[in-house]
C-alpha cells in the first residue's frame, strides 16, 4: 500500500498528498522523478525563464533534475512554512522523507527552498499554517519578510 493519495489541497485549491495511514518520522515515502538534464541546458532553456526552479534540483556541478512532468507525482506536494516532509537526495536519486510523525489523513508538505530576492511577492503562501509568512521562502530566509523569524535566527545563523 501507498504510503500516500492524491487529493484535493486545502492550500491554493491544487492537488496534494495524503497520508493513507500514520507514518513515523524519517520514513522515505515517495521518489521524486524526473529528467536528468546539464546545469548549461538549465541555463539556456526559456523553459526555466523567469520562474523559480520549484521543480529543479540541483544533483551537482554538471546536473540538474528536472521533476516537472505530470508521471512525478512527488512534484504535487506542496509549500508549507510548517513542512512535515523534506527533500532528500543521494547521486542522482531524490526523494521525499517524513520530518516528524504524521498522522493518516494529514497532507504531505516540503519547504520549496526557495531563496529571498526581489521577485518573492510573485509566490505567495497560502499554507495556513501558525508560522507562515506569507510567501514561499525556505524557512532560512523567512525573517527577512516577517521580523517575527528575527530574534530566532539572528543568533543561530549569522551568514543570512
Ligand atoms: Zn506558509
Amino acid at each position: 500500500m501507498k504510503l500516500y493519495k492524491i487529493k484535493k489541497s486545502k492550500i491554493d485549491n491544487k492537488r496534494g498528498l495524503y497520508a493513507t495511514k500514520d507514518i513515523k518520522k524519517g520514513t522515505k515515502i515517495i521518489n521524486y522523478i524526473g529528467k536528468i538534464i546539464t546545469n548549461r541546458e538549465v541555463e539556456e532553456s526559456v523553459k526555466f525563464d523567469n520562474n523559480k526552479p520549484i521543480y529543479l534540483f540541483t544533483l551537482n556541478n554538471r546536473y540538474t533534475l528536472d521533476g516537472d512532468f505530470n508521471w512525478n507525482t512527488a512534484g504535487l506536494i506542496n509549500h508549507s512554512c510548517n513542512n512535515n516532509c523534506d527533500y532528500e537526495g543521494k547521486g542522482f536519486k531524490v526523494w521525499v522523507s517524513s520530518i516528524r510523525d504524521i498522522k493518516k489523513g494529514e497532507e504531505l508538505t516540503c519547504d520549496y527552498g526557495f531563496g529571498f530576492d526581489k521577485d518573492y511577492k510573485q509566490f505567495p503562501c497560502k499554507c495556513g499554517a501558525k508560522n507562515c509568512c506569507g510567501y514561499i521562502v525556505r524557512a532560512g530566509s523567512r525573517f527577512r519578510i516577517n521580523k517575527k523569524f528575527a530574534i530566532s535566527k539572528k543568533k543561530t545563523n549569522k551568514s543570512l
